[in-house]
């Protein structure tokens, strides 16, 4: 009841931000340090570049994440990669000191992400959708959609204030099928920012050059110079866009423009939080404009 009143009120009052400065305010949840750079690293570029503020949270410190190294040591050097990715695309970087590889959705981490999302005063939450072959990543939507209402409720995690304005929630791009393929609502064409993105991941050295190479037996196709590496990286990531977001670029971009793009990153609004309408999101997302 109280849940549906507090909706319905959020949902009447159309405001494109929390504040009235005209900054839009993004914050993006990743299990991992690299996850976020992966699934919205060029459109986190395009809203630094148009001056709104971007942060990037991994909910773990990503201490599990390499063959030959783990514990303290790794979680410190993946820190600084991805403090050095953040700043290479002009994005704040987070990185909470959670177990790789242990996630749960405890009302401890779900407290930690409400204070972040309440602190950075967002108007947009991104996440993962919680079916994912990855535990952490599960976890991680599950944990962002607990947090989606408790965001605006006073008495929850109370030594932080609450929102007075429920954020828009969406999910990252994935392939998973069950129980329900993605659905494109957002697309955003990357092409302009895509060196800046693959920079982003080169600086997850530990990573894209180490860890998920050996993970799919091919370390030894990985360069040694860095600037031949990162061609590498960039072919490695660059992947032919799907027809339903080639659909959704042609409804935000019109079918000419969307017929160009080669890169994009696709977004789906969460029934959680609020919802937006198409001119919602079209002053959401500014660089649709
Ligand atoms: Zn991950």
């Amino acid at each position: 009841m109280l849940k549906l009143f507090a909706l319905s009120f959020l949902c009447a009052v159309v405001l494109p931000a929390q504040d009235s400065d005209g900054k839009i305010r993004v914050i993006a949840f990743g299990a991992h340090p690299d996850d976020c750079d992966i699934r919205a690293g060029g459109t986190a570029a395009k809203f630094a570049a148009l001056g709104h503020p971007v942060k990037f949270v991994s909910v773990t410190n990503g201490d599990a994440g390499h063959q030959s190294e783990g514990g303290g040591a790794l979680a410190k050097r993946r820190r600084a990669e991805a403090i050095e990715a953040g700043r290479r695309i002009g994005v704040t970087y987070e990185v909470l000191d959670n177990h790789d590889g242990e996630l749960l959705p405890t009302v401890d981490v779900r407290q930690q992400i409400i204070r972040r999302i309440r602190q950075w005063n967002a108007d947009i939450v991104l996440a993962p959708r919680p079916n994912d072959y990855h535990p952490d990543h599960r976890y991680t939507g599950v944990l962002v959609q607990d947090a989606a209402y408790m965001v605006v409720v006073p008495n929850v995690t109370a030594d932080t204030p609450p929102l007075r304005k429920n954020p828009v929630f969406m999910y990252y791009e994935d392939g998973f099928q069950r129980p329900q393929p993605f659905r494109p609502d957002v697309a955003i064409a990357i092409d302009d920012v895509f060196s800046k993105k693959i920079d982003a991941l080169d600086a997850h050295q530990s990573q894209f050059y180490e860890w998920l190479p050996w993970v799919d037996g091919r370390l030894e196709d990985v360069p040694k110079d860095p600037a031949e590496r990162k061609k590498w990286l960039a072919g490695q990531r660059g992947r032919p866009v799907s027809p339903a977001i080639r659909g959704t670029l042609e409804k935000w971009y019109g079918k000419e423009k969307a017929a160009q793009v080669r890169d994009a990153e696709a977004f789906e609004v969460c029934e959680y939080g609020r919802q937006p309408k198409e001119e919602d999101l079209r002053k959401l997302f500014p660089m649709l404009k």
